[in-house]
């Protein structure tokens, strides 16, 4: 059921060209903020990223709007103008530079510091333009100290009751993040990045992506999100077409795809690779799963990363509705949608409840003779699915033997988002049914989404250091190796880590003891 949390939301014309009244709607904000009790210092904060903001529309745009919701956590503040747009955003975002026009600085604005501003005061910060349409800038505000952005690194959770001790998972993992304690299977979540394939290995199902059981009563401005591969979980005999008539009777008049945001995400890849990028080949942030892999096993390819969030993310940021229902298909989507958000009250519900919730309703007349085609829009990306061949393509590309494609998508699992292991019907129908409903029918898609830019560059993940201070990680990376040497090397897993290496390595950080290794006399296998 959902629980109900006070949001306060308002909204305020902006005028291009009207100093008079521009920053009176930073002033309601600055009102609202201390009559919440919110501590000065976020005050100060947000009065300064909000007025940047209404005076960017003031300055450079014909019209525009601030909208605000503020919850006892968090102020999200979306700006939206129609006006020329910003052509470089880099650019823009960089102190000093201004296109403010003469009459803006003889009244002493256009200091060309707005955006880098905004950023700075502000906890999360993006920023959409379209040349000659305008700009829609958006940014958070963490309201109390202890609120912050520090969700769980990682969403994959084991069923104490299905999970049969098989330790299939323990090798299935490409990250080393399983472990066999006390019989018990466990992640170290500062190593998992959420790919799934452990949940693929896992013949009991006993690996999941938490979601609700329960479909929340859609309302007037309710929006669904669903991955379009959800469509086609009802077998050949069941149109995607059907499946949207079901959710309307279910409630759900407004239905987002996540594949507008892929497709925006393709088109604005193709464009950065050919304009802009300088290294071969570019890596498409496609799937959460991947880009916390690149971060964690193969930082040296961040610089491949195209700049752009990822198709989940961007729809967390661009949606405005007050309610929004998300099918979360795997734990990467999962990890990204908890993020707090004042604007819009985010619901996650788990993909087999809606898949119950439509199956009940179903009477299906026969579906139309399909054809097998598997289109792809773009000839010069390259798509990679399953863990096992994004890790070898990710070598490849790091060995340089891959520089030869412009752009490569990689998605964690086979088919991409088709092949997430909680759907039933096999990717390989599933998605080329999809995509021949989605050409000939030119159903489904109903808006063009632009790419949203990355404005904090990836980072590594720390997850595979192992100490801060580099002197002490070269102690103790002698120390596993010298481990390593003693252990047999079977790689059996029965120690309850996946390699031999993995328990030296859990053993020198204190995860795990030596004597966890029951083959430890036999000594080195050679
Ligand atoms: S694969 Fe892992 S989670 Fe699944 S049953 Fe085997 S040990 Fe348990
Ligand atoms: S989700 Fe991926 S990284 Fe995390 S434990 Fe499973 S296999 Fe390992
Ligand atoms: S391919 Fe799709 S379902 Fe699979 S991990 Fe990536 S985002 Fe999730």
């Amino acid at each position: 059921m959902r629980t109900k949390k006070a949001v306060k939301t308002f909204s305020y014309p902006i005028t291009g060209g009207d100093y008079e009244n521009g920053g009176n709607a930073s002033k309601s904000i600055k009102e609202l903020l201390k009559k919440i009790g919110v501590e000065p210092h976020i005050v100060r904060r947000t009065m300064i990223a909000a007025y940047e903001a209404e005076m960017n529309v003031v300055i450079h745009a014909y019209r525009g709007f601030i909208d605000v919701a503020a919850s006892a956590e968090l102020l999200d503040v979306i700006v939206s103008d129609e006006g020329p747009g910003i052509p470089d955003i880099e650019l823009a975002m960089r102190d000093g530079f201004s296109t403010a026009p003469q009459a803006a600085r003889e009244l002493g604005f256009g200091a060309g510091m707005g955006l880098a501003h905004i950023k700075k005061n502000s906890d999360r910060f993006s920023l959409q333009s379209k040349v000659g349409e305008g700009t829609r800038l958006r940014f958070s505000i963490f309201l109390s100290p202890e609120v912050s952005d520090s969700v769980a690194a990682n969403s994959v959770a084991i069923s104490e009751q299905l999970c049969r001790k098989c330790l299939r998972c323990l090798h299935a993992c490409p990250t080393g993040a399983m472990r066999v304690r006390q019989g018990r299977p466990e992640i170290l979540p500062h190593l998992c990045v959420d790919c799934t394939a452990c949940a693929e290995a896992c013949e009991s199902n006993a690996l999941y992506a938490e979601g609700s059981r329960e479909i929340p009563l859609p309302q007037k401005k309710t929006v669904l999100v669903l991955p379009g591969s959800f469509l086609e979980q009802f077998g050949a005999t069941t149109s995607p077409g059907q499946v949207l008539g079901i959710l309307a009777d279910i409630g759900f008049r407004q239905i987002r795809l996540i594949d507008e945001w892929e497709n925006g995400l393709r088109a604005a890849v193709l464009r950065y690779a050919r304009e802009e990028a300088s290294i071969r080949p570019v890596l498409s942030p496609m799937c959460p799963a991947v880009v916390n892999l690149i971060r964690m096993r193969f930082p040296s390819l961040l610089p491949n990363v195209a700049p752009f969030l990822t198709p989940i993310e961007m729809a967390r940021e661009d949606l405005t509705a007050p309610h929004a229902v998300f099918l979360a298909v795997c734990p990467a989507h999962l990890t990204v949608l908890q993020r707090k958000n004042a604007m819009t009250k985010i619901d996650i519900v788990h993909p087999a409840a809606l898949r119950e919730a439509v199956l009940r309703r179903i009477v299906a007349p026969a579906r139309e003779a399909r054809r097998n085609v598997a289109a792809h829009p773009f000839q010069d990306v390259v798509e990679v699915g399953g863990m096992r061949h994004v890790m070898k393509v990710l070598d490849a590309v790091e060995n340089g033997q891959a520089s030869n494609f412009s752009v490569i998508e990689m998605a964690a699992c086979y088919q991409g988002c088709f092949g997430a292991p909680v759907w039933t019907e096999d990717p390989s129908i599933s998605r080329p049914r999809y995509e021949w409903e989605r050409e000939s029918h030119l159903l489904l898609l109903k808006k063009e989404v632009e790419a949203v830019r990355r404005v904090d560059a990836l980072e590594p993940r720390t997850g595979l250091r192992l100490d801060p201070d580099i002197g002490k990680a070269i102690e103790k990376l002698s120390e596993i190796d010298a481990l390593t040497k003693q252990l047999p090397g079977r790689d059996c897993g029965v120690c309850g880590s996946p390699t031999c290496t993995a328990l030296a390595e859990d053993v020198v950080l204190g995860r795990a003891k030596a004597e966890a290794c029951v083959y430890r006399d036999e000594g080195r296998i050679q």
